[in-house]
């Protein structure tokens, strides 16, 4: 018998699943299965990596200074107070293994992003799941659930794969109510999409215990390249600094990222169409008699009022070259996510749905 043995915990982890990117048969997959910027990365970005490559051959800077202080000034924080890591999953990471471990609760919601349970359980720790109320985050049951072993409380505003958005009122109800020995976590991958919401960022400028997640796989188009931040006070920065490799991000992690950040006039654009889009897509959705909230985000959740009918409207996107995200594990098996596309990518969606409806009808 072996007497190497994993580290508690590790082995309760399922293995994260991605969305599917290849449809057997189909040359031109239509990929609307994970959250991806429909006009690619900003050019200035790739103009910047293929400069970075001449300069692969140096280590890259340790403090990602130029990084932060481009984020500090776009963002108006302060560069100190920006940790930047690879995606803002290892930003989550860096927060849970710093700041909880065997025997400590890690307090997540019922649809919340499936890393959370697995960023727990690498730490060690105790993954709390909570209820939410009609897909919508609820602080006075995250509040309940909140015991002395609680080290973090974890959500994503907003929220995937409901694309709902908590009233800042109520995140910062959350914030001033958990006790002072609980980190609150918003992730924010999806702010960018979200109207007159700054993501938490004053919260976390005020309060000791809050760190907000940024990343630049969503609306930075960047998601293969795998760079995030997190802002918070510096006493919780400067913890989670000291497991932060110290080459964490590359040369062209960071060339690109900086173009990017500084690319505002690129965001609004993306931020007008996705709203465009978003509103095109629920609208038809809604129609073809399909359930849908409110998405704050860069994609829709469809809700169709049966396992069996979701399968059949999953079929006829495929059928159309379009792939999308089914959700059973997030507690939507009738559930299908569909990244918010261009013009003609959300006229390929609609149409195939709207074809799948009119021969069901015939
Ligand atoms: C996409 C996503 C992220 C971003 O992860 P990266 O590691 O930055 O690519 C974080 N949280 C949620 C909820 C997401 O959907």
């Amino acid at each position: 018998m072996t007497r190497i043995t994993p580290q508690p915990g590790i082995m309760d982890i399922a293995l994260y699943q991605g969305g599917a990117s290849h449809l057997a048969g189909v040359e031109d997959v239509l990929k609307l299965s994970s959250n991806e910027n429909p006009l690619g990365a900003p050019p200035v970005a790739i103009k910047a990596v293929s400069e970075a490559v001449l300069g692969m051959h140096r280590y890259p800077s340790t403090d990602h200074a130029g990084l932060r202080a481009a984020i500090g000034e776009v963002w108006e924080v302060e560069p100190e107070r920006v940790i930047c890591g690879v995606g803002s999953d290892e930003v989550l990471q860096f927060v849970t293994q710093a700041f909880s471990g065997p025997g400590d609760e890690i307090v997540y919601t019922e649809h919340g992003f499936s890393m959370y349970p697995i960023l727990a359980n690498m730490a060690g720790a105790t993954p709390v799941r909570v209820a939410e109320d009609e897909r919508v985050v609820s602080v006075d049951t995250i509040l309940a659930a909140v015991t002395d072993r609680t080290r973090i409380v974890m959500f994503a505003n907003p929220a995937n794969p409901t694309g709902t958005l908590l009233e800042m009122a109520e995140v910062e109800r959350l914030a001033r109510s958990l006790p002072s020995h609980v980190i609150l976590v918003i992730d924010g991958a999806y702010v960018e999409f979200a109207q007159g919401y700054d993501g938490g960022l004053s919260l976390a400028r005020a309060l000791p215990n809050v760190l907000v997640t940024r990343t630049f796989s969503k609306i930075y188009g960047l998601g293969g390249l795998r760079i995030g931040w997190g802002y918070g006070a510096p006493e919780l920065i400067d913890v989670m600094m000291r497991i932060r490799q110290p080459f964490n991000l590359s040369v062209v992690q960071l060339a690109a990222a900086e173009a990017a950040v500084r690319d505002t006039a690129w965001v609004r654009d993306c931020v007008a169409l996705n709203a465009d889009q978003r509103a095109r897509l629920t609208g038809a959705l809604r129609q073809l008699g399909l359930a849908c909230d409110d998405s704050h985000a860069n994609f829709v959740l469809a809700r169709a009022g049966s396992v069996a009918e979701a399968d059949a409207a999953e079929a006829a996107l495929n059928a159309g070259g379009i792939l999308v995200r089914r959700v059973a594990g997030y507690g939507f098996p009738e559930g299908l996510r569909i990244t918010v596309g261009d013009a003609d990518q959300t006229g390929r969606v609609i149409a195939a749905l709207t074809r799948w409806r009119e021969e069901a009808a015939a």
